[in-house]
């Protein structure tokens, strides 16, 4: 599962509470068509349950340092919530080709795929 992570993104997943610790792999068909409705509803349930285990961890016990760290990702989870309804979830934002299923379970926030977020942690390095 890491492999299909950078670096900094298994960094920023090691800060957070993992999203989707019991969840089981998708069920993927063969020939089944990308991010149909299924697997939008797939990941929906993934990233509701996430920022439900996180909104908790934020107002009941979170603590200060973390709770930043916590309120952005619920943020970031809403927007790609919104992704969802618009049907732009799943394909990468610089390239448009569809994310690895492997890589969005592993880090269901991906909004690059592994080649383009690659790239731009290449260059974030090199600023
Ligand atoms: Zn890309």
């Amino acid at each position: 599962m890491p492999g299909f992570l950078t670096k900094q993104e298994q960094l920023a997943r090691a800060k957070t509470l993992q999203p989707n610790l019991r969840v089981a792999p998708y069920p993927l068909e063969p020939g089944e068509a990308y991010m149909n409705a299924s697997q939008r509803q797939y990941f929906k349930n993934i990233l509701l349950n996430w920022k439900h285990v996180i909104q908790n961890k934020l107002y009941l016990d979170a603590e200060p340092d973390l709770a930043n760290n916590y309120n952005q990702l619920v943020m970031r989870i809403n927007k790609i919530l919104l992704n969802i309804l618009t049907r732009e979830y799943g394909f990468c934002a610089n390239c448009e080709c569809g994310i690895d299923l492997h890589r969005l379970e592993a880090w269901p926030i991906a909004d690059l795929c592994l080649t383009c977020q690659k790239q731009q942690e290449r260059k974030q390095k090199h600023n």
